[in-house]
Order: structure tokens, then C-alpha cells, then sequence
């Protein structure tokens, strides 16, 4: 059967430098097309932690330096990171798609995601973003610029911003159009750009959506039959990394939500993966959601590996 795909790509994708990135993207680029040669229609999501930290880190030491460069807010950072690492990954696959003789056009689209300015996560920023400061120039941020400074285990002081849940996508329709004309596109890079309707307007927040729920999102506007998350493990585990450790080939909604409050599942790392998964299985009849490795997604696609999450 011919699916539509959302594929959440994780760090392991990408890499850490730009670089490292150009080389890994050629092999993140296979596993993808052969879902395209199958017939599959596929949207890409992915991560951009080590992308955007970098970003950010770069253009404040130069602002902050005698090179004097402008400040460049978090959203523009998230906006450089989409439009590189798309770069990145859209000639990859078109290279990949050439070499098998596929004549399908590959395109990043600049995302928005809209989130709720009331939501509570912007109460309790928990994201560390940038540079490590003194306690002292901490103290300075916070009261110039505004910044939630914390204590990072005991490394130094970083700046925090909330990591709100995605409730639109801004460029749902022109995803959607390029989509249903045969485009492979890419789409909520680094959970999207965080913004805030106000009127006409959609305004950048300082703010990280986590790229599993923002994958998970668009997976719905575009009513796809799958959502895939790739990442560094072939399956979810409970117990994870404990004795009694043990991997999981299927799971249900319900099962999932026990393990979930049991805490076998680490915040910020196979957490919302999981509730991403189960958010997507139980928001239509018959959609279902594989975590599973980028080595092993074609094994796991067909039913061989990885953890299956259905309703
Ligand atoms: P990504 O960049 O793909 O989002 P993360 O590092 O955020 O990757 O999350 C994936 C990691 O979550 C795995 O590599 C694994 O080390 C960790 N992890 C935490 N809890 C579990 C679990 N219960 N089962 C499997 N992996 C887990
Ligand atoms: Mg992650």
C-alpha cells in the first residue's frame, strides 16, 4: 500500500558540524528514497539542536566581540538552521533520487509554527540555549535583555527559553499543495520557527518546539497515514539501559500512557517521541507510528524491526 510519510529525522541524521552534516545527509538520503522508490509519498521533519545552538553561539561572541555584527534574535537563528540544513538535505536526496534515474523535485519550505502566547511553558523555560556565562554576567542578561539565565550543572550560566507546543503550521497549504503534486518536501526543520498571532501578524518568539510534536502536527494537517520518527535506537525500551531491560516491537496507545507515567521514558529524549507516537495513533482510526534507527527504517517499515504504536 502506497502511504503518505512523515519522517522525523533526529540529531544522528545531521551531525554536529556543518561539514560532518554534508557527508551524513548522503546516507540519511537512501532510506528515504527508497521509501520514495516504493511509491510512498514523503514529507521530512528534523532536528536542529547542535545547528541552531551554533548559530546562536556564533552571532552572539561576534555581536558581543569587537567585530560589533548585529544581535541576531533565537527565531532568525531557527530560520538559518532550516535554511541550511534543507540545503544540506534537499541536494542529497535529489542527488540520490538521480542516481537511481527518479525525476522527483525536492524542496525545503521556511516553516512557521504557530504556538498559543498563554501557553504554561513560557511560565517554566526549561530549554538551555547558547553560551555558558559567570554568574555575574548572568545577572547582567537578566536584567538588560530580559533572558531566564539558569544554573547548568554546574558548567555555568545559559540562558533558557520555553519550549511551547505547536498548534499550526503557518505554511500548511503551500506544504500540502507541493505535496499532493508529487513534491518531497521539508518541512517543520528544528520543530519550526516559533511564532504568535497577533492580527495579520505572525511574530518570532525566543522559544524551541520540540521537533517530535511539531512532526507529529503536520502529520495530521496533511492527514498521513504514517509518522515515522528516526533516531539512535532501533526500538523503544522499558527499563532502558537497567538489567531487565527490554525492547518493544509493538505498543499500544493505552500501554504506551502507563509506561509513560512509570518513567521509562527520558524527558527531551524518547519522551516526546513517544507521546508524539501516541498523539498521532489515536488522532484518527487506522494511523500508526514506528520509532525506530535511520539504519533500520526500512526493515521497520516493513514490520521487521522498530517499535510499532497503534491505537
Ligand atoms: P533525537 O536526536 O533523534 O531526537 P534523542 O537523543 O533526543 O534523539 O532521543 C533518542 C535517545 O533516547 C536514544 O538514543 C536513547 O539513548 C534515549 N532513550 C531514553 N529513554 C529510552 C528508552 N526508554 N528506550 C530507548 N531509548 C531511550
Ligand atoms: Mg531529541
Amino acid at each position: 500500500m502506497k502511504d503518505k510519510i512523515v519522517v522525523a529525522l533526529g540529531g544522528n541524521a545531521l551531525g554536529k558540524t556543518p561539514r560532518e552534516q554534508l557527508e551524513l545527509v548522503k546516507n540519511t538520503a537512501k532510506p528515504i528514497v527508497d521509501l520514495i522508490q516504493h511509491g510512498h509519498e514523503v514529507i521530512l521533519a528534523h532536528g536542529n539542536g547542535p545547528q541552531v545552538g551554533m548559530i546562536n553561539l556564533a552571532m552572539s561572541t561576534a555581536s558581543n566581540s569587537e567585530a560589533g555584527t548585529p544581535e541576531m534574535p533565537f527565531p532568525e537563528c531557527g530560520a538559518m538552521s532550516q535554511g541550511y540544513i534543507g540545503f544540506h538535505l534537499q541536494n542529497a536526496i535529489r542527488e540520490e533520487l538521480l542516481n537511481r534515474s527518479m525525476n522527483v523535485p525536492v524542496a525545503t519550505v521556511v516553516t512557521q509554527v504557530v504556538v498559543d502566547k498563554d501557553d504554561p511553558a513560557f511560565q517554566n523555560p526549561t530549554k538551555p540555549i547558547g553560551a555558558f556565562y559567570s554568574e555575574e554576567e548572568a545577572k547582567i542578561l537578566q536584567a538588560s535583555k530580559g533572558y531566564t539565565m539558569v544554573e547548568d550543572a554546574g558548567r555555568g550560566w545559559r540562558r533558557v527559553v520555553a519550549s511551547p507546543k505547536p498548534i499550526d503550521v503557518a505554511e500548511k497549504d503551500t506544504v500540502s499543495t507541493l505535496v499532493n503534486n508529487g513534491h518531497v518536501v521539508i518541512t517543520v526543520g528544528g520543530g519550526g520557527i516559533p511564532v504568535v498571532r497577533e492580527g495579520n501578524s505572525l511574530i518570532g518568539v525566543p522559544a524551541v518546539i520540540d521537533k517530535d510534536f511539531a512532526s507529529e502536527k503536520i502529520a495530521e494537517i496533511l492527514d498521513a497515514d504514517y509518522l515515522i520518527i528516526l533516531t539512535a535506537v532501533e526500538q523503544v525500551a522499558i527499563n532502558f539501559g537497567k538489567e531487565n531491560e527490554e525492547w518493544l516491537a509493538n505498543l499500544t496507545t493505552e500501554q504506551a500512557a502507563k509506561y509513560c507515567d512509570e518513567g521509562h521514558f527520558a524527558p527531551g529524549s524518547m519522551l516526546p517521541k513517544v507521546q508524539a507516537a501516541m498523539a498521532f495513533a489515536k488522532s484518527k482510526p487506522g494511523r500508526k507510528a514506528l520509532i525506530t534507527s535511520l539504519e533500520k527504517a526500512e526493515e521497520g517499515i516493513e514490520g521487521k524491526t522498530g517499535t510499532l504504536i497503534t491505537f
